[in-house]
């Protein structure tokens, strides 16, 4: 093993171990009941069922911490999550509601929209968007709706951007390889020079991707010493 692969490997470690520390802080409906803006946040935003508890959960290593955002009554609510040493978070996981469910009805649905479009668009603590897009079906029109929403902040290079494409173990490498490059289509369509965007197939079940996104989250937090 080179120098360079020991110190990636660490890093990888470091990263697991800093989501593995992620625990349920606060469930909130309104942004004026979020916590006063203080530790950088990562959202976690994308179509119900896109796999975004899943995604939680695995990066979490941690059957159920994003199963509050399943329960009735609460599909509509902002769940934090602390991340880093007990005594010393160094960030906060938003998980925001999924937006996208045919049955919702249309008041829910604007109640949805103002305050995930609100967050998104106003929290300042805001400093990475995690946004799960299901592989196979690539970003749908309320995917590129609710980039619209980030979209200044990801330009200016304010917010940072990962775009996980999800369920990658029920397609083909073929497939997921389309996905992929039309993804970055997608993506480079908005980028900008200051802009921070990846994307990257991901996979609750096989683990596909959970390394990277570990390491890329962990390093958005600041500048961690390894
Ligand atoms: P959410 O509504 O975005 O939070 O989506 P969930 O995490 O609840 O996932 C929706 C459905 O997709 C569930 O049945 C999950 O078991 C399934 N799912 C989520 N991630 C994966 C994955 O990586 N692979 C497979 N095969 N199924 C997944």
């Amino acid at each position: 093993m080179t120098a360079a692969d020991q110190h990636g490997r660490t890093e990888t470690l470091l990263a697991l171990a800093w989501a593995h520390s992620a625990r349920f802080l606060v469930t909130a409906s309104q942004l004026r009941e979020l916590p006063e803006p203080g530790l950088p946040e990562i959202a976690f935003v994308g179509r119900s069922n896109a796999g975004k508890s899943s995604a939680i959960n695995a990066l979490a290593q941690h059957k159920r911490l994003a199963f509050a955002s399943k329960t009735p009554g609460r599909t509509q609510h902002m769940n934090l999550f602390e991340v880093g040493p007990a005594q010393a978070p160094d960030a906060l996981w938003v998980d925001l509601p999924g937006y996208g469910f045919a049955a919702v009805e249309r008041e829910a649905k604007w109640r949805w929209q103002a305050v995930v479009a609100d967050y998104l668009a106003e929290r300042d603590a805001l400093a990475g968007l995690v946004m799960l897009v299901d592989a196979r079906h690539g970003f749908t029109a309320l995917d590129r709706q609710l980039l619209g929403y980030i979209w200044p902040r990801v330009g200016s290079g304010e917010v940072r951007l990962l775009a996980l494409l999800t369920k990658a173990d029920k397609i083909s490498r073929r497939d997921a390889q389309r996905a992929l490059t039309a993804a970055q289509h997608v993506l480079a369509e908005v980028a900008t020079d200051h802009s921070d965007i990846g994307v990257t197939l991901f996979s609750a079940v096989s683990g596909q991707g959970l390394d990277d996104v570990a390491v890329t989250l962990r390093s958005w937090t600041s500048t961690p010493s390894t």
